[in-house]
């Protein structure tokens, strides 16, 4: 088992399979998905970038839903 940190899927096409893609370097770490190209910001760290993208894709279907009722 790697140590390989999970991402949760993506909070907009997370059931149609988009490829969760993650961007790392000495400039930034962001996360982002292949499938609708939601990003997260770009933060130093990528395990902040991963906490973001965990949160976001938590917290993203309430938003949603509630953006759009
Ligand atoms: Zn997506």
């Amino acid at each position: 088992m790697s140590e390989q940190l999970k991402l949760a899927a993506c909070p907009f096409c997370g059931s149609c399979g988009g490829e969760i893609m993650d961007f790392r370097g000495h400039l930034g770490n962001r996360i982002q998905c292949g499938g609708c190209n939601v990003s997260t910001d770009t933060f130093l760290s990528y395990e902040e970038a991963h906490a973001a993208w965990n949160t976001r894709a938590a917290t993203g279907y309430e938003e949603e839903s509630e953006r759009a009722s």
